[in-house]
């Protein structure tokens, strides 16, 4: 079975970056405002910008 690859810039793929950040993440899990996550959902418009 072939998985089909997806482009690191596909909108999925960017929500999912963000998403795995926010759980992952002490800072965001505590609701304080996260750099990293700021720029990860930047990105992740990008994406969906059509
Ligand atoms: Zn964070």
């Amino acid at each position: 079975m072939t998985a089909p690859a997806k482009p690191a810039t596909a909108p999925d793929a960017a929500y999912r970056t963000w998403i795995d950040h926010t759980t992952a993440c002490a800072t965001c899990r505590a609701g304080a405002l996260c750099l990293t996550a700021v720029r990860l959902g930047r990105v992740w418009r990008k994406t969906r910008r059509r």
